[in-house]
């Protein structure tokens, strides 16, 4: 695989590979680039150090994370939307040797460079960590192997057929999501296409963007594709080139596959599946209005099977959880003690118990919700726990329950915590948030509501559907 990039780079020069803003790049900047930061790297840092990556989609975020591979080093890429008191976490979690911050280019931009030659990562060695969601109450680092993703790319390529495309990206470099989107163009001699947060925020600029990016092929998540389709102007008129939208990350409602279609009655959506521990995605299939919206069928080197608590082994129709085998199974969190239970062997290959729920039905998978307190929201995956952990460390705070609010097609439409204050305390539901805002990502923040009790149920546990009526009730 980083052969084939290094080929690519090299020898294609005038390819255009990257557009940010109003610039694009060819495949001899992001050379030049991707040089000069790998000869720093080379003097500053040993094989399998690690490199955390700052920045927002830059150029030069690629190419440190290019530089990186090419030299062994893990890199960990921190969005700037992440806040300050999460990214120290992961500093701390990460140990690096370096922090980049990618929008300072002074050492790197200029115009003489060293060719590289070498390429010293091997299979087992980690390529990359994204942190995600934990439900400790911390972020937790997941190391993917260069293994790993040589095999998520081989089968990337297989089923999205790019080749000389434009692609879309959604998601910010933090998130696996944006995997896919970032290694395809570099393999497929293809254009990587940005579109920054704030242009995402504006919908009059997002959508000049989508039309200018003449993109034929997406990855995104399905709730990125509903908020576009909440406009009557996301289709072929706008977007003429669109060929395939590949989605990952959450459910895909047959409404939206009905709703894509009636705009864009050409295209070919494939829903794919998989957590980021292995790697970006497991499964795929092409999905239309007229079939069911299944997982589909694993990639050639994993195995999918669906077990009880026991991992036994369950029958078509039954439901357990999704157990994840083979070649895209991570080498585990950056901190061990979590490993347990969560990555083991099974029938003699490294696999995952995910904690997703589906049965199977001639092969095909289908989902059916989680076994746990994850959820997505927005498309981001969020532990609950995490949130409420973070609220129970405030001394102020007596209790706290972190819950959803859904509409009635089950979509959730808020996180809410209800937090009872300790006696003779008086602080606002603003303060709580503002304290939320400084370690949380801003799709984490939930409404605060501040009750007298927290309710139990007949069974002594947290009655989460009182509460809720609670709220309904004062609206
Ligand atoms: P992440 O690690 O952020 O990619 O989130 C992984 C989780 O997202 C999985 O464990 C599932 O719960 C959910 N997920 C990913 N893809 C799908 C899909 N196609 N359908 C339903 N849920 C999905």
């Amino acid at each position: 695989m980083l052969n084939k990039i290094l080929y690519n780079l090299k020898n294609y020069p005038d390819d255009l590979c990257y557009h940010i803003g109003e610039k694009d790049y060819t495949n001899k900047d992001l050379y030049i680039y991707t040089c000069n930061i790998y000869e720093y790297l080379k003097e500053h840092c040993n094989k399998q150090d690690k490199v955390i990556v700052y920045g927002h989609k830059d150029i030069y975020m690629k190419a440190t994370f290019l530089a990186c591979s090419f030299l062994g080093i893990t890199y960990v890429p921190v969005d700037v939307s992440i806040p300050k008191m999460r990214r120290e976490r992961i500093i701390e979690k990460t140990c690096p040797k370096l922090i980049i911050d990618a929008s300072i280019t002074a050492f790197i931009d200029n115009d003489s460079y060293t060719d590289i030659t070498d390429i010293y990562m091997q299979d087992d060695d980690v390529y990359y960590i994204i942190f995600t969601s934990g439900s400790t109450g911390e972020p937790k680092g997941v190391q993917i192997t260069y293994g790993n993703l040589k095999s998520c790319m081989n089968w990337l390529m297989d089923i999205s057929n790019v080749h000389n495309d434009v692609i879309l990206n959604q998601a910010n470099f933090s998130f696996d999501l944006s995997v896919a989107d970032f290694y395809l163009p570099l393999l497929t001699r293809s254009m990587h296409y940005i579109i920054e947060k704030d242009t995402q925020k504006d919908f009059s600029l997002l959508f000049k963007e989508l039309h200018k990016s003449n993109a034929s092929f997406a990855v995104m998540t399905p709730s990125y594709a509903e908020l576009l389709l909440l406009d009557k102007s996301f289709n072929m008129d706008l977007m003429p080139q669109l060929k395939t939208i590949l989605f990952c990350g959450e459910k895909l409602s047959k409404k939206t596959v009905t709703k894509l279609y009636e705009h864009f009655p050409d295209i070919v959506i494939i829903n794919s599946y998989g957590p980021t521990e292995c790697t970006f995605a497991v499964t795929s299939t092409v999905v239309t209005p007229d079939t069911d919206i299944t997982l589909g069928l694993p990639k050639p080197d994993v195995d999918i099977y669906i077990v009880n608590d026991n991992l036994e082994l369950m029958n078509d129709y039954e439901t357990g959880e999704i157990l994840i085998a083979g070649a895209s199974v991570g080498k585990g969190y950056l901190d061990e003690s979590l490993n347990a239970g969560a990555f083991i062997r099974f029938k003699d290959k490294p696999s995952y118990l995910t904690g997703d729920l589906a049965y199977k039905v001639n092969g095909k998978l289908y989902y059916a919700g989680r076994k746990d307190r994850q959820i997505k929201y927005k498309g981001y995956r969020i532990e609950l726990r995490e949130i409420e952990s973070l609220l129970n460390g405030l001394d102020y705070i007596c209790q706290s329950v972190v819950t959803v609010n859904t509409n009635k097609d089950g979509d959730i439409n808020r996180i809410i915590a209800f937090v009872k204050l300790k006696d003779s305390i008086n602080i606002s539901s603003k303060e709580i948030k503002a304290y939320l805002e400084n370690h949380l990502p801003s799709y984490m923040i939930p409404v605060i509501k501040i009750v007298d009790k927290i309710p139990l149920n007949e069974n002594g546990k947290t009655d989460e559907k009182a509460l809720l009526e609670g709220i309904n009730y004062e609206r």
